[in-house]
């Protein structure tokens, strides 16, 4: 068996509920392209899919069908795919609470995200994340077997964290997904990463963690990320520019280009299977 530290699980987030057509042509939003892009970002070495929907006219939402139809293209045409599946729980701002548990709670994903606070998103919105739901969505979580990602958008939602940790909301060993650089959110910078990391160990020992930064901290996010032993996510959710003014041309030159990186950097990217061991997911 070879050393899981040394291992890097790759996530591709590859559509988000952001990313229109007219912002870059290639990203998926239909559930045919986004099951076809997840199979072809698992072939370049993704271990984990971060899933968006949308509805028809491209618009962010939780349309549960979506993500049915999503699961069941991955587990039919594209049948051999291992690929650890991890649904949003926030396609958007303002959903209903209901449909946000819906789809992770009926399918069962080994993962969903649980976001760990409220925040004022992009100076235009409040995503909202009421102490009462979160309360819920972790019951639910435990109650489906599902692990929570446990997003966090800045310092204070780590400290969040550990309270539900306390109050058993969650459940050790989490796994946390550092989300830099999105307005109203924590800088991505390398000074910021370190203390996020850092918080996290000392109220949370024995967590895992990963990262990715919006915009231009995408790469700094992804070098020091894998430098100092964390996970990456990568995809068009988080950046359709590949870099400095080239669009990106798909999700899987995000992952190829990780994969570069963690194999340069002396490390080896984690199968689906070793990325289960490494976040403690229940047996598929
Ligand atoms: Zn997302």
């Amino acid at each position: 068996m070879s050393d899981l530290k040394a291992k890097r699980i790759i996530t591709v987030a590859t559509t988000g509920a952001w990313p229109t057509k007219e912002n870059n042509p290639n990203v998926p939003l239909t559930p045919a392209e986004i099951a076809r892009e997840i199979y072809r970002c698992w072939k370049e070495g993704a271990a984990i899919s971060h899933i968006h929907v949308r509805n028809e006219d491209g618009a962010a939402s939780m349309n549960y069908g979506a993500f049915e139809e999503i699961v069941r293209l991955l587990r039919t045409e594209y049948g051999d795919c291992d690929i650890i599946l991890n649904m949003t729980t926030s396609g958007g701002i303002n959903l209903n609470e209901d449909d946000r548990t819906r789809p992770f709670f009926a399918l069962k994903p080994e993962m969903a995200t649980f976001d760990c606070g409220t925040m004022n998103w992009q100076h235009s919105a409040i995503f909202e994340n009421h102490p009462k739901f979160l309360e819920r969505l972790g019951a639910l979580m435990q109650e489906a077997g599902v692990k929570p990602e446990i997003e966090t958008f800045d310092l204070g939602m780590i400290y969040n964290a550990a309270y539900y940790l306390k109050k058993g909301v969650l459940k050790a060993p989490l796994h946390f997904q550092f989300c830099m650089g999105c307005p109203g959110g924590i800088e991505a910078t390398t000074k910021n990463l370190v203390v996020m990391r850092d918080t996290m160990e000392s109220v949370a020992p024995g967590s895992t963690w990963s990262a990715f930064g919006v915009g231009h901290g995408a790469m700094e996010m992804m070098y020091a990320g894998i430098a100092m032993g964390g996970h990456i996510r990568v995809g068009m959710e988080d950046n359709v520019i590949y870099k400095k003014g080239v669009l990106a041309e798909s999700n899987m030159q995000f992952v190829a280009r990780a994969k570069r990186v963690i194999e340069e950097y002396g490390c080896e990217v984690a199968t689906p299977d070793e990325a289960r061991r490494i976040l403690n997911l229940r047996a598929r």
